[in-house]
């Protein structure tokens, strides 16, 4: 089946908001066996978004709207649609109860408007909203099914889920979408494509796509298989040959950001980590923090922009930081021997550079970073240079000092399995 989806609201044609819930809904449709083919954004206006319904409908089984149930005028998808199809639009006495009921709860009267919410097509199967007023509308057509869905992602998200995936499985047919997605750090696209390119060509059901992201390239494995069993088997053969080719730069082969990875080594390890960060102003922090569980590794950061502070909070040595500049291998490794000692954490990491666009200069220039790791053991320290604007060098920095943490467990392991003799672990 081919589903085209329509998002309703003149907010999406503005610099300010962006159409996320399309990308849930084509998700989902995938998982399936639904191809969406076609979007349409629309803004507010009754012709365009009957317009919209028009060409979608001449074109696919499915349409899926979102958005334009809300209660105020400039909300008329119902409208809209009911004109294009000829269908009246009537209150759903139910509906208004559940509204009315909904409001009183909230201790409030409901506002005349959202009796606009309780107006439902001719021969439209409800569907209930369970985290709002709006409810969602099933209406079959000439063959076709149209499907209206409220704006809101989380009332959108929760009645696709409780109330349409449901009644599309039943329809849809036993095709279904199967997909890996890899991911890799450490190398450019044009390396990785020139590694995997041979290997991926004899493949020709698997959809191959390379996609860049700062710091990290993703190869997309997509095959449209009514056979679960040879997809399956299918996806694994061409993983394992890519992850062959491409060794320990693959961090992931199900699409996990580089962050999880390392939150599972340090939990793995029961190691910790502290973080002493310069030019990424807690960027590196920030992402450690987002994997539910991190206070189970992370112990702390600290930003020290000024020399005063990364000698105060870190005890960089000011004779350093006067002989080789904040900006160095050498102070990257203090600021993270310091944080380290200071935290008592496992690992320390000390993050310093040129985030631009200012600031550069011939011997250190714009994008130039510093990180350093260290260890009980000592420290060690990578210098890149980074591409891009001040966003992008700083993404790449936290990107990279992660996967020096990802790396430092890989090696770890393989010395303990080398090691005759040796703990296993
Ligand atoms: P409401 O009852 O809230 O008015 P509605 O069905 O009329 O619901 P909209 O008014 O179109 O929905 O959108 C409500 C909110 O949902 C918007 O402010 C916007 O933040 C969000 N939203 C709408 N459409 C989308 C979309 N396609 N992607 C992401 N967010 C959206
Ligand atoms: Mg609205």
């Amino acid at each position: 089946m081919q589903a085209e989806i329509i998002a309703v609201g003149s907010e999406l044609l503005t610099p300010d908001r962006l159409d996320t819930n399309s990308l849930f809904l084509t998700q989902r449709l995938n998982h399936l066996g639904i191809a969406v083919v076609r979007k349409t954004i629309v803004g507010d206006q009754h012709d365009q978004v009957r317009d919209a319904f028009q060409r979608a409908l001449e074109r696919a089984e499915l349409v899926i709207s979102t958005g334009g149930l809300g209660p105020t005028l400039d909300d008329l998808t119902r409208e809209a649609v009911a004109e294009l199809l000829g269908r009246k639009v009537m209150i759903n006495e139910a509906v208004l109860h559940h509204i009315e009921a909904r409001f009183r709860r909230l201790g409030r009267t409901m506002p005349e408007v959202n009796k606009r919410q309780a107006m439902m097509l001719e021969g439209a199967d409800l569907l209930e909203n369970s985290r709002g007023t709006a409810p969602g509308q099933w209406i079959e057509a000439a063959g076709r099914i149209l499907v209206l869905l409220p704006g809101p992602p989380h009332e959108l998200q929760a009645m696709f889920a409780e109330k349409v995936e449901p009644r599309l499985e039943r329809l849809a047919g036993a095709t279904r979408l199967f997909y890996r997605e890899l991911r890799t750090a450490g190398l450019t696209e044009s390396e990785v494509e020139e590694r995997i390119a041979p290997i991926y060509a004899p493949y020709s059901d698997v959809q191959t796509t390379i996609l860049t992201a700062p710091g990290e390239i993703q190869i997309h494995l997509r095959i449209w298989s009514d056979d679960p069993a040879s997809a399956e088997r299918l996806l694994e053969e061409l993983v394992g040959r890519i992850t062959f080719a491409l060794g320990e730069n693959v961090f992931t082969a199900n699409g996990q950001a580089l962050e999880e990875i390392v939150a599972r080594e340090l939990t793995l390890h029961q190691a910790t980590i502290a973080t002493a960060e310069s030019c990424t102003g807690g960027l590196l922090a920030e992402r450690l923090t987002r994997i539910p569980g991190s206070s189970s590794y992370f112990l702390g950061g600290v930003v020290c922009y000024s020399n005063n502070l990364k000698i105060a909070w870190t005890d960089v040595s000011p004779a350093l930081l006067e002989a080789k500049g904040a900006v160095s291998p050498e102070v990257a490794q203090a600021l993270a021997e310091g944080i380290r000692r200071r935290t008592g954490a496992t690992l320390g990491i000390g993050i310093t550079g040129v985030a631009g666009p200012g600031g550069g200069s011939p011997d250190k220039p714009v994008g130039l970073v510093h990180i350093g790791l260290a260890d009980a053991a000592g420290s060690r320290e990578r210098g890149l240079r980074f591409p891009g604007d001040r966003e992008r060098i700083r993404w790449h920095a936290s990107q990279t000092a992660l996967d020096m943490v990802r790396r430092y467990f890989l090696y770890a392991r393989q010395e303990k399995t080398a090691r005759p003799g040796g703990v296993q672990g």
